[in-house]
Parts: structure tokens; sequence; C-alpha cells
């Protein structure tokens, strides 16, 4: 192996990522006086967040009447009652003074007349326990993901956080009592190695839907934290649930934001019928993504898809006309017109189910804070290290997110992590040796890939895993199509050991960073398909065909999944937060179902 130099940084706290969550938490440290590095492997403001078009949920009531704890009782029966009640109290609850921050940091949401926060109405959120609709989802116009992230951008430089812009994270280093001390990455432009030193390690890395070959996410969510966390040794939670967003632009796979439907839009199948009508009575073309995305799939199966192939559904938008459209939607008219050529005042969009949003993530409690079931104690907290935003499973999302609840989990979350490393870490803390054997394995690995010189091409193994999760984990999954997946998905991932990397040189090595990207994707497919295989019912997001219903006497709870060095996944569980913080909201029991 080849000897490397490395530089050594030294900050309070070290956080991975600049997407929403990593910008909301590196912001709010460096505003509570730590020395904070924000390692970004893209420029902050191309973090996947930018994408984000709806909006963002919290219970203002700016456009009629609400309550916090209508949003949580609406994201627990979103989460199918898989989401810790804890953690959706503490969001629903944070929403308010969350947003108003963002407001005064400077977001440009959309307004009312009156000049409040403009809101819109979302899938799934209700008001007064489900019998009425709520208008809860803020907006700035169909670009709301953007207005955030370069707000927080610039709070973050005003605030004096350090960038470390393009460094790929590749490994977390632990000490030998499993603290998290720091994590080795690559300045990509020069091709040098840097350990930066932190008394905590925040990953804010993103979802891994690139694991799937239609994604709306950007080709950058490659779960780069979730790889790092299974490679410590930690366990992942409830990957099998894994959201399918109805509309994906058909062919393109970009993402039509919710916010259409939540205008007027509506869904039609090749005999002009508005058919979620039939699947969903009182909410229609609103229901929550899970239950739509499941709708089109049926449709489709039946015969009743349109175009060429009758293999997607339409999206119409055109009686809202030019106006509503040119004011609230014109991302999506932009969208439209580039990747599927249409013309959305006079045209329907084709569209179909798309991977949107990983559910499942490195277990985290409210506080941000990594745990891990050790003997008795189902959450006990991992030292050093946090982790929010899609990378985590805080568990507000359960079986299956409702639109808007997203952006809202990062900077609640993001400014969760900033008050609990203040109230705990103190400033300038000297840090602590580490065993001269920190890095060895970290950077064998590196050394390693950066030299493979097998006979498969990282983009051929990629292009495999792909497809098997687009096949095999799918909207509607069948014990035999899993085992099938299964073993197909470990055939791929033992293919990665003979896998080549062409480019032996350490600046702008492309090559190289697909191939750690791709390591990281590997652990988590397979830990998606063995999760999905082991689960033998159907929740949220995960319908299985052979087990159409909820089992709650067995199921549910969190499943734990650890993927090893050669790919074999093992199972644990957690039982699933059943408590609320305080005793303003009742603990909601799943025997209220009502749909
Ligand atoms: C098209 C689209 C539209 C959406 N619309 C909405 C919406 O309207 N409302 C809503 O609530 N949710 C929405 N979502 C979901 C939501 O936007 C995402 O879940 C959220 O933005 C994820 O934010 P994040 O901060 O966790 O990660 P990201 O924004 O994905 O950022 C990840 C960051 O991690 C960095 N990173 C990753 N790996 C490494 C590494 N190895 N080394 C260094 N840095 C690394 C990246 O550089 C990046 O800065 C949407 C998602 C998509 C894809």
């Amino acid at each position: 192996m080849e000897s490397y130099k490395i530089q050594q940084h030294k900050f309070d706290v070290i956080v991975v990522g600049a997407g929403g969550a990593g910008l909301r938490a590196t912001f709010g440290l460096a505003e509570k006086g730590l020395k904070t590095a924000c390692i970004t492997k893209v420029f902050p403001t191309r973090s996947h967040t930018v994408a984000a078009q709806g909006g963002i949920a919290a219970a203002l009531g700016n456009m009629g009447e609400d309550d916090w704890r209508f949003h949580f009782y609406d994201t627990i029966k979103g989460s199918d009652w898989l989401g810790d009640q804890d953690a959706i109290e503490y969001m629903c609850r944070e929403a308010i003074p969350s947003i108003y921050e963002l407001e005064h940091y400077g977001v440009p949401f959309s307004r009312t007349d009156e000049g409040r926060i403009y809101q819109r109405p979302f899938g799934g959120m209700t008001t007064h326990y489900g019998k009425g609709t709520a208008q809860r989802t803020c907006a700035a116009a169909d670009r709301t993901g953007h207005a955030i992230l370069h707000t927080l951008y610039q709070q973050a430089l005003a605030h004096d956080a350090t960038f470390f812009i393009e460094y790929f994270a590749i490994d977390l280093i632990f000490d030998d009592e499993g603290v998290c001390r720091g994590v080795l990455a690559l300045d990509m432009n020069e091709g040098t190695l840097h350990l930066f030193r932190g008394q905590a390690v925040v990953l804010a890395t993103g979802g891994y839907g690139r694991a799937y070959f239609s994604a709306t996410s950007a080709h950058t969510c490659t779960g780069d934290g979730g790889g790092m966390v299974l490679r410590a040794g930690l366990a992942l939670q409830d990957l099998e649930f894994v959201q399918f967003h109805p509309t994906g632009i058909y062919g393109a796979g970009c993402l039509i934001t919710e916010g259409v439907r939540g205008e007027g839009g509506y869904l039609t199948n090749s005999e002009g019928e508005r058919f979620m009508e039939r699947y969903a009575p009182s909410a229609k073309d609103l229901a929550s993504r899970d239950v739509v995305s499941r709708a089109i799939t049926i449709e489709v199966r039946e015969g009743r898809g349109v175009g060429e192939h009758k293999d997607h559904a339409f999206l119409n938008l055109m009686h809202l006309g030019p106006e509503v459209i040119h004011e609230r939607l014109p991302g999506i008219a932009e969208s439209a017109r580039i990747f599927a050529g249409v013309d959305v005042t006079k045209e329907p969009i084709p569209i179909l189910p798309t991977v949107h949003y990983n559910m499942g993530g490195i277990p985290t409690n409210y506080h941000g804070e990594v745990v891990q079931k050790k003997g008795d104690d189902v959450d006990a907290v991992v030292p050093g290290l946090f982790a929010i935003g899609e990378a985590a499973c805080v568990s507000v999302h359960g079986a299956n997110r409702l639109g808007s609840n997203s952006l809202l989990d990062l900077v609640v979350f993001g400014r969760a992590v900033s008050h609990r490393c203040a109230e705990v870490i103190k400033p300038g803390a000297a840090h602590k040796d580490l065993p001269a054997s920190a890095l060895d394995k970290a950077l064998a690995r590196f050394d390693g890939l950066r030299h493979a010189d097998g006979e498969l091409p990282t983009a051929k193994i990629r292009l495999d895993m792909q497809r098997t999760m687009q096949t095999d984990a799918a909207v509607f999954r069948t014990g035999e199509s899993l085992k099938e997946g299964c073993s197909k998905i470990d055939a791929v991932h033992a293919s990665f050991k003979h896998v080549r990397t062409s480019d032996r040189s350490l600046v702008w090595n492309s090559d190289l960073i697909e191939t750690l990207e791709l390591a990281n994707l590997l652990d988590q497919a397979v830990g998606t398909m063995h999760s999905a295989e082991q689960r033998p019912e159907s929740r949220g997001a995960h319908a299985r065909e052979d087990f159409p219903d909820r089992n709650d006497a067995e199921w549910m709870k969190h499943t734990l999944v650890k993927v090893d060095e050669n790919g074999k996944a093992s199972f644990d569980f957690r039982p699933v937060h059943m408590y609320t913080l305080t005793d303003e909201v009742e603990v909601v029991p799943p025997k209220k179902r009502v749909y």
C-alpha cells in the first residue's frame, strides 16, 4: 500500500453535507460559538435540497384553521404507526418557530394578500384529526428548497463556519472505545487526504435514491453517510421503506411536485377517468403518496395505462389556467417542457411512480444523536456521532413520509443538533489522541479501490444494482420477487470484488469517487432488499402482495440491519416509541386507523 500524507484539521464539530440539514446545523453550531467545519462533495447550493419544489409543512394556520396537534396526528397516521411519537411531537411543535426563524433569516416565501406566508394543501395533511383539509405547506412558489438552501448558506457564511467544498468524506474514524473522533476525506481538487477531528461528527449526507434506476434524486444521492455507518459495524434502520413519488416525468424520472395536485391538478387513465376517486373517495388525488403510487401501478397493470406502451398515467393541470400556473408552478411548466416536451397549459404531463425518498437511514433520537441497540438499552447513544436529514432515521416518517415533512425534518433536527452540541461540547476543548492504527482500515480500503484492477467497470456493477432494485424492490413486492431480488443483489454485491478503476491519479478522479459511492450504495441496496424480504406485512410504502395487511401484533417495530464487508445482512429490532414528550398530545394508537 502506498503511504499517504495526511493533513489534520481540528474543529469543535464536523458536519458532513451541505444540504438543508447540513447547512441548518452548520449555521446553528457556528452561531452558538462552536468552531464548525462543513465538508461537502458538491458546492453547497448544488445539494439535492435545491430541487425541493412543493414546500415545508408547519401548522401556522395562515390560510385557515390549523394546530400542531393535527400535524402530529397526520404524521403518525402517514407513518402507518411506525414513526416514533416523541420525535414526531418534537418536530410538529418546533416546526412553527423553525419556519419563523427561516422567514427572519431571509427565505423569500410566497405571500397571502395579507402578507403572511402562503400555505398550500398537501397529501395527508388534515384538520381535526382527519376531518378537514389543512393548508399547511409553506411555499416559495415551486422553488422552496432553492430558497431555503440559498438563505441557509448565506447565514452559515455570515456566522463564520468554515467550508471544505468538493471534499469527499471516505470513512468515519473511531477510537478504541467506540467514540467517533473524526472523518477521513479526500480533497477532490488537489488530490490530498485530510483528517478532520471533531468532538462530534454530524452526518447530513442525504438519501441513497441512486440505488434505483429511476429516481427523482440527484446523481449525488449515494447514501455515503449510511455506507460509512455500516462499515463502522453499526446498524441502519427501516431500509425497506422506500417512497415512490407518484408523479415522476415518464422516461426522465424528474419530479413533478405534489403541489401541482395541491393546486388542483388531477390524474387520469386511458379512459380519461379521474381514477383516484375510486381508490380514495375523500382525499382523491391528494391521498398519501403510497396510496397514489399503488393506484397508478394498478391502473397500468389492469390495462388502463396511457401512451404507446400503456405504461403510465396523465397529470392534468390545463384547467388551472396560464395565470395560476405561471404564478404558482413556473418551474413545473419548465420541467414538463424540457423533459416531456409538453405545454402544460394545453396538454397533460405523462407521469409514473419514481423512487423519491428513503424513510430508513441512520437511527437517531430527537436530538439527532445516533442510537444503537446495546444489550437491554435499545436507544444507546453512539458517543460523538450525530445524523440528520434524509441520511438519518429519527423516525418521524416511519413507514411513509408525508409530502413537505422532509424539508421540515431537515431544519428542525439540524437546529436540534446545534442545540444539543451547544449543551454537551465545550468550545475549544482539547482533542484526545487517536490510537496509531485509527486510520489503517480506512486507508487500506481507499488504496485498494484506487488500484482496483478487476474486470468489471464501476458503471456495469452500478447498472446491475439499479436494475435489480427497480425490478425487485418495487412499489409492489411479493415473497417470491424479494427472494429472487435478495439472491440477485447478493450476487451484484459479490461482483464488486472484481471492480476496476482505470484512473490511478488523485486529482479529479471521478472514476474513483463513483466507485466509493457505489460501495456505499451497494451495502444499502443489500440492506433494503433483505429488510423488505424479512418483513411479512404491508405497512406504508412497503406493500407486500402476499401479506396485504398491517400486522401490529408482531411487526410494529423498527428493523435494524447490519451489512458486513462480505455483504451479509443480519437483523435486530427496536420498539417504536409509543410515548410522547409532554401530555399536550395523546399517544395515537393504531386502532384509530381511519381512511
Ligand atoms: C426532486 C425532489 C423534490 C423534493 N421536494 C420536496 C418538498 O417539496 N418538500 C419536502 O419536504 N421534501 C422534498 N423532497 C425531499 C427533500 O428535498 C430531501 O429529503 C432533502 O432535501 C434531503 O436533504 P439533506 O440535507 O438530507 O441532503 P441533500 O440535500 O441531499 O444534501 C446532501 C449533502 O451531503 C453532501 N455529501 C454527501 N455525501 C458526501 C460525502 N461522501 N462527502 C462529503 N459530502 C457529502 C452533499 O455534497 C450534499 O451537500 C424532495 C426531494 C427531491 C429529490
